[in-house]
């Protein structure tokens, strides 16, 4: 019994120690993806419920990895946080989508706001409003083009300095969202005091809809409350037409999802319009 606990441990040290041998290769894989501009972008519309018409564009970052592929997002975003990698990650990725809604403007299309993810390690840095409009400003790109979709844990983390730096960038003209809205613990108390345009139910709620009323019953509270507080409320996850009849008829402004569309590279999205 001993020497087989014997075995057990080193099995189980030596799995420990190929799983810390892979991150960190992963890490630096990273590091030299964002300096090597390995990193890219994909787009996924979001339509009004009301109009029918295309009313955003979120930018969901891809990493073309060298041998292992395009890699998805939830397979190095948690490493790039723990590592703070997503620091400089999210400026490429502010950089890159301006650069895109420039190209798309001389190409005289329309863009309507285009969403980008902010990390909270990203959005708490002291300087980040400044660097956001130099981006901004190199690119001629107007604030209002731009929303910022940020999670509840980020006011979670530091309520007062989050909703300080909330306003100010409000204030300098970007649309703020709050994303995965459902899954965190914001308190109501605090969501009235946040500047918002939009808040994103969760795709683990839209899943449900048609099978679990409890879920149904908290999107139906969700969309009541963004109406009392004049926000707009937005569905992700929307996959198929029996969801969005249900949202739609239950006043929800807008959706996003594989039913209408998935994230796709520039040149795969076809629907926007000439201005
Ligand atoms: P998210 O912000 O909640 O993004 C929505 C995710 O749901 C995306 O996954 C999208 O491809 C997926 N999705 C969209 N429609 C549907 C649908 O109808 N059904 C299903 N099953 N999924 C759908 P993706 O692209 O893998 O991104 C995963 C997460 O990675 C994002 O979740 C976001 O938290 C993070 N992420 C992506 N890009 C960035 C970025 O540039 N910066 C930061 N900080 N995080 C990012
Ligand atoms: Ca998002
Ligand atoms: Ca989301
Ligand atoms: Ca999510």
């Amino acid at each position: 019994a001993k020497a087989q606990g014997k075995n057990c441990y080193e099995l189980y040290s030596s799995q420990l120690t190929k799983e810390a041998v892979q991150s960190f290769q992963l890490e630096q894989d990273l590091r030299i993806a964002i300096h090597a501009r390995q990193l890219l972008l994909h787009f996924q519309p979001q339509f009004s419920l009301c109009s029918g018409e295309l009313c955003g564009l979120e930018v969901l970052v891809r990493w073309q990895h060298p041998e292992k592929g395009m890699m998805p997002p939830g397979e190095f975003i948690a490493l790039a946080e723990e590592t703070n990698l997503i620091i400089p990650l999210g400026w490429q990725v502010i950089e890159l989508a301006c650069e895109q809604i420039l190209i798309w403007q001389e190409q005289g299309y329309m863009v309507p706001p285009v969403a980008i993810n902010i990390s909270p390690k990203q959005l708490l840095e002291a300087d980040f409003i400044e660097h956001i409009n130099s981006i901004l400003d190199r690119f001629g790109i107007a604030r209002s083009q731009i929303e910022l979709e940020i999670t509840e844990s980020l006011i979670m983390q530091d309520p007062d300095y989050a909703i300080e730096q909330l306003n100010l960038l409000r204030h300098a003209g970007y649309r703020l969202a709050i994303d995965d809205f459902g899954i965190g613990y914001s308190s109501l108390n605090r969501l009235k005091q946040l500047p918002l345009d939009r808040l994103k139910i969760d795709y683990s709620f839209t899943r449900d809809i048609g099978t679990n009323p409890r879920d149904e019953a908290i999107i139906i509270t969700v969309i009541a409350l963004g109406k009392s507080l004049n926000i707009e409320v937005l569905a992700e996850g929307v996959e198929t037409e029996a969801q969005q009849a249900f949202l739609k008829a239950h006043g929800c402004d807008s959706v996003q999802g594989y039913l209408l569309g998935r994230p796709v590279p520039e040149q795969e999205l076809r629907i926007l319009k000439v201005a």
